[in-house]
């Protein structure tokens, strides 16, 4: 199965965002679970929930993914901003229980200058803090594109805050494509090398899902600014190898591009086309009614 979809507004409720993912040809999609800025989020109406469940049923959704507003940094100098991102993830997994079984995606955080070490050791205390044995919530590390003094660009710096958190069967790894190309990770010219460290760095079981973007700059940059499909560095054809290759396939993808929904069906529409290698069978195979 392919699992393919895009960062959708949550605007209009739970069983909205289903509908949509249906209308453009997804089956998974992301979401952000308040105000991306940070914030108050407003109470979960628990029926428009059930209904979103019962539409990813219904139509064989793959996981759902929220995604932490990028503002939070759990490993922040100032005290108050760090207990802000603690407070925000602790309340974001404890909403998440309306969606049993599905993922939360953070970014790691910046270490603005206390160093890596002190970085990693922090978001790992945060991980700590907030995961507990019931959750349901599998909580996913971005992979970071290494902008400024971002935590995560590198895969040894996912796996040393893995390596800190107790309940680690909780956490797992959300790598997005144009994030890894701008730190660094030539999947453009070597996706199996990029993948082989991967593995021996991380471990490949503990990816979880794929942030689909090309990128508007080139690898190494730093930069992290996500292009359309085909239309930026990565490219066409590093995508078409990406989606269909054997330790990426079965994984859910989830677009992030700079597209409206109609942007978001035509790039879901051309990834299926890649997926399926539009392969008729011969004339005479052909069975009548089938
Ligand atoms: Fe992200
Ligand atoms: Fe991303
Ligand atoms: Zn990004």
């Amino acid at each position: 199965m392919f699992y393919i979809g895009c960062h959708l507004s949550v605007a209009k409720g739970f069983a909205a965002m289903g509908k949509t993912a249906e209308s453009i040809g997804a089956n998974v999609f992301q979401f952000f679970t308040r105000n991306p800025r940070g914030g108050s989020a407003k109470a979960i109406d628990s029926d428009d929930a059930a209904k979103l469940l019962e539409i990813s049923d219904n139509l064989g959704f793959g996981k759902l993914l929220a995604h932490a507003p990028y503002t939070l940094n759990a490993c922040a100098a100032n005290g108050d901003t760090r207990q802000f991102a603690f407070d925000t993830m602790a309340d974001d997994l404890k909403r998440m229980e309306y969606f049993p079984h599905n993922y939360y995606n953070f970014h790691p955080g910046s270490h603005v200058g206390q160093g890596i070490e002190t970085g990693i050791e922090k978001i790992a205390d945060v991980l700590n803090g907030i995961l507990t044995e019931s959750q349901t919530t599998t909580v996913l590390l971005e992979t970071m594109a290494g902008k400024g003094s971002e935590v995560g660009g590198k895969f040894e710096e996912l796996r040393a805050i893995i390596n800190r958190v107790e309940l680690s069967n909780k956490v797992g790894v959300c790598l997005d494509t144009c994030h890894v190309f701008d730190a660094g990770y030539d999947i453009v010219n070597d996706l199996d090398g990029v993948l082989k460290r991967f593995d021996d760095v991380i471990g490949l079981q503990w990816l979880k899902a794929v942030h689909l973007n090309d990128s508007k700059n080139p690898l190494g940059s730093h930069k992290d600014r996500h292009e359309k499909i085909g239309q930026g560095f990565i490219g066409a054809d590093a995508i078409k190898r990406i989606i269909t290759h054997p330790s990426l396939k079965n994984l859910p993808f989830y677009l992030e591009t700079p597209n409206e929904l109609d942007g978001y069906a035509k790039e879901i529409q051309l990834l299926k086309s890649w997926r399926e290698k539009k392969t008729p069978p011969p004339r005479y195979c052909q069975r009548g009614g089938e």
